[in-house]
């Protein structure tokens, strides 16, 4: 069995999503994924998710996972189903303004900094809170905040993983709670391929992984 078939079954009993992170792939090998059956794919990067979005089947649900600057987002407003790293209120708003030029609705989710390395994208918790308080979120009509985006930091102590994963977890709870009480904000994006076991025991919802699932012959 692939290592997309082993993780195909074990995810068949959870109710966690997976989806396959094709950026620096070739387009063949991201194909015979798609022929295994797998619909949802991500990208980090703009220019590559179009590339991506233009030359394969139609029917992929495409994520943006990595960084995004405004300047970039009308390139993928067209067809994007979701951003998992929205890190700041005018980054929503400019998603949402190409949304609607676009007459669609793009679900996003807010990424939270869990570690102090500098390299990590996110809101640092207490400023999301501030934003959420000061900014008129809720006026974004062309976006769907479903959930919530953090990465591990890159420390190979499984501890140090697990207690991020929970404390993202307690956020997701807290934000539900407070200010999206609501039947859209469900998703917990947490793990890759060295900690998605770990994330999948602390709660996660959507697995992001890339090179587990192409390291396959
Ligand atoms: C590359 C990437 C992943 C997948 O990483 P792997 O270690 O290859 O599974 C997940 N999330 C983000 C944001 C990434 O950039």
């Amino acid at each position: 069995m692939s290592n997309y078939e082993i993780l195909i079954k074990k995810l068949s009993s959870a109710s966690t999503c997976l989806i396959v992170v094709s950026k620096m792939q070739e387009l063949e090998k991201v194909l015979s994924i798609y022929n295994k059956g797998n619909k949802i794919f991500a990208e980090n990067k703009p220019q590559e998710l179009v590339l991506k979005y233009n030359a394969l089947p139609k029917d992929i649900e495409w994520h943006m996972i990595g960084h995004l600057q405004k300047n970039k987002v009308k390139l993928i407003a067209p067809f994007v189903r979701m951003i998992h790293s929205i890190d700041s209120f005018e980054l929503a708003q400019t998603v949402n303004k190409y949304a609607e030029l676009n007459h669609r609705k793009i679900e996003i989710l807010l990424q939270i900094k869990l570690s102090k390395e500098e390299s990590k994208q996110g809101f640092e918790y207490p400023t999301l809170i501030e934003s959420l308080k000061c900014y008129s979120w809720a006026s974004l009509a062309h976006i769907s905040v479903r959930g919530i985006m953090g990465m591990g930091s890159l420390s190979d102590k499984e501890e140090v993983t697990r207690q991020e994963f929970r404390q993202l977890k307690k956020y997701f709870i807290d934000l539900k709670n407070m200010y999206f009480n609501n039947e859209n904000f469900t998703e917990i994006s947490m793990g890759m391929s060295n900690d998605y076991q770990i994330a999948l025991e602390e709660g996660s919802t959507m697995l992001r992984l890339g090179s587990i699932i192409f390291q396959d012959k």
